[in-house]
């Protein structure tokens, strides 16, 4: 295989995936193609050429050159199952990428009521004004989701863990009893990654990430992908082709770059996490850590059975805070930026309110939280010393009692 990555640990696959020499030439990385057209020696060279990159030839911009075909090679070498992967100019681009090649009008879409919110907006918009309707299950409730399964329900898609709440769900179950309803799996494998969730092998149709996040990494660049055994993947080439969707060669460049590391960043991420959410667990300004990389929570067993990996990324919620110490919390915080996105080399902080971007399910970590807003935070841990990141986090409980 390419890279010579078969059958490797994924340490050794994120050095070699995608490195193929026709790409790269005599250097270490592919270099930046910026183009967009192909010019032929004669008439004769533009007739044998096809509308297709066949054996690694250069066609035309919009379907990539060697910078964007050495990422999505590398996607798909590290995507166990994988037969190819398409790449989007966003995360977000990627779902709809996804959805898109599978759904048609009329269909109905099983949506995982603890899915990132974007998703959730793309079925009751998108998706709707399309004449695709959806339905929102709670993965933890594997009797409700079957029963919501109908003749129409072609496609289901999953997060594992959810976003926000963190819940770890039963993939394999509940991929299971979509292929036997006729229906495909599609989960948002960002936070795990191919590395942390081989989601085609645990069942999974068809696995999309947020390269945005881990794989970039430097929080310098947008990008999405979608990877898939053979059957979907040539429905993913041909709708994202029809929908016109190419990524910059600079910006593949750089995922590429970020990918290399991403394995260290993971587990270095991960080890801060473990330690600052055992810490979390111990402050009395905390009713509950939301943290599947911890034994004793709720989705530890899951992840331990299916998951290899994870990564930084976890929340909590305060204990009989209100809004005003919530932000006082998060104002005194001086490693921790308060920003959206996550899984760049810094930590962020990021005070939320699950409760109105859930229909079907409990939010967790606040016994008030069906008649007020839980006071939950999510902290994407960075590579900062975990010392220096919980001497930030006293200052802000320290903050909160001052108001
Ligand atoms: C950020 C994010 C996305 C969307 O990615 P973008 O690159 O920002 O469009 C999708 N899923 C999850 C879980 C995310 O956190």
């Amino acid at each position: 295989m390419a890279g010579g990555t078969e059958g490797k640990k994924p340490g050794t696959k994120l050095v070699g995936a995608g490195r193929r020499q026709e790409w790269t030439g005599p250097v270490v990385n592919p270099p930046v193609w910026r183009a967009s057209t192909h010019i032929y020696a004669s008439e004769a060279d533009r007739k044998a050429g096809g509308p297709q990159p066949k054996d690694g030839k250069f066609y035309y911009g919009r379907q990539g050159a060697p910078t964007q075909w050495a990422l999505a090679q590398a996607l798909t070498e590290l995507e166990p199952g994988a037969a190819g992967t398409m790449l989007y100019p966003s995360g977000v681009a990627a779902i709809n990428g996804a959805l898109m090649s599978v759904l048609r009008p009329g269909d109905v879409l099983l949506i995982s009521d603890n899915s990132y919110e974007p998703s959730r907006i793309m079925a009751t918009g998108f998706l709707k004004r399309w004449g695709i309707e959806h339905r929102f299950f709670d993965p933890l409730d594997l009797a409700a989701y079957q029963a919501l399964f109908c003749e129409r329900t072609k496609a289901v898609w999953l997060e594992s863990p959810g976003s926000l709440t963190m819940e770890v769900c039963d993939i394999p179950a509940l991929t299971d009893i979509a292929r036997k309803r006729g229906a495909v799996s599609l989960i948002d494998n960002t936070w795990a990654s191919a590395i942390g969730f081989p989601a085609l092998q645990r069942g999974c149709d068809i696995s999309v990430m947020s390269l945005t996040k881990h794989v970039g990494g430097h929080s310098d660049l947008m990008m999405g992908s979608a990877s898939a055994g053979e059957k979907f993947y040539r429905r993913l080439r041909q709708t994202s082709q029809q929908m016109g969707n190419v990524v910059s060669p600079d910006d593949a460049a750089l995922a590429l770059r970020g990918l290399r590391t991403m394995g260290v960043r993971l587990e270095r991420g991960m080890q801060t996490a473990i330690t600052v959410a055992q810490w979390l667990q111990s402050r009395p300004e905390v009713a509950a850590v939301h943290c599947p990389l911890l034994e004793g929570d709720a989705g530890f067993e899951l992840w331990q059975r299916d998951f290899t990996g994870g990564c930084g990324l976890f929340s909590f919620t305060l204990a009989d805070a209100n809004l005003e110490q919530r932000a006082a919390f998060v104002d005194a915080l001086k490693l921790f930026a308060i920003g959206y996105s996550w899984g760049g080399y810094e930590s962020l902080a990021l005070p939320y309110d699950a409760a109105p971007i859930r229909n079907t399910m409990a939010i967790p970590g606040s016994a008030k939280s069906d008649t007020s807003e839980a006071m939950s935070i999510r902290l994407s841990i960075g590579l900062e010393d975990p010392a220096d990141l919980i001497e930030d986090l006293t200052s802000g409980f320290a903050a909160m009692k001052d108001i």
